[in-house]
């Protein structure tokens, strides 16, 4: 049974080992992670209200429900644009799942977890943890990458006036200049 390669007699449906891998990773996440009944205990005793500052519907609701980033300390309502601002976070990272043999760890790691497991954390501090733990670095070697990659994101020239507002001349070829970025976030240590 555990033979078997779905990708290579569906290979119209999985191109390859890894998309299929990666249709099992979101079935179990979107299956059994998303409503986990104890993960949604622990945002429940991490919710708290704060005042509605919404115009259009502070009188009806004074009091909104809201939250706090484990990690950031930023406190915010849960729904933000009508998007969560927060998720649950596994805080020892989740383990991997790149063929069959690790569905069942993939499987227990994901739910075998108690409150003292998980972390409710803002998606943006979720991103970054999430990156340091694909590339091995720390959280703060990969907030300093997502700052970077943000303002590289920007035009040529947006990204030279902000290397000029920062005493840099700006070098001539973009690998350089994305360099450039970096040497002068890590220095400015500032907020992008
Ligand atoms: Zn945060």
């Amino acid at each position: 049974m555990s033979d078997m390669e779905p990708w290579k007699e569906f290979p119209h449906i999985w191109s390859t080992k890894s998309k299929f891998m990666s249709w099992v990773r979101g079935g179990i996440r979107g299956g059994l992670w998303k409503k986990h009944p104890v993960k949604l205990q622990y945002m429940e005793s991490k919710t708290f209200k704060i005042e509605n500052t919404n115009p259009r519907s502070m009188k009806a609701h004074p009091l909104v429900k809201a939250s706090q980033c484990e990690i950031c300390g930023v406190v915010e309502k849960l729904v933000v644009n009508k998007k969560n601002y927060f998720e649950v976070d596994h805080i020892n990272g989740n383990s991997s799942l790149r063929s069959m043999d690790d569905v069942r760890s993939f499987i227990d790691s994901m739910i075998m977890v108690t409150f003292d497991d998980l972390q409710i954390v803002c998606k943006e501090c979720h991103a970054v943890k999430t990156l340091a733990e694909r590339k091995g670095v720390s959280f703060e070697e990969a907030f300093l990458e997502k700052q970077v990659i943000a303002v590289c994101k920007g035009s040529t020239s947006s990204i030279k006036a902000f290397l000029i507002e920062r005493g840099m001349e700006p070098a001539r070829n973009a690998e350089q200049r994305k360099k450039q970025v970096r040497e002068a976030l890590k220095t400015g240590g500032e907020d992008v």
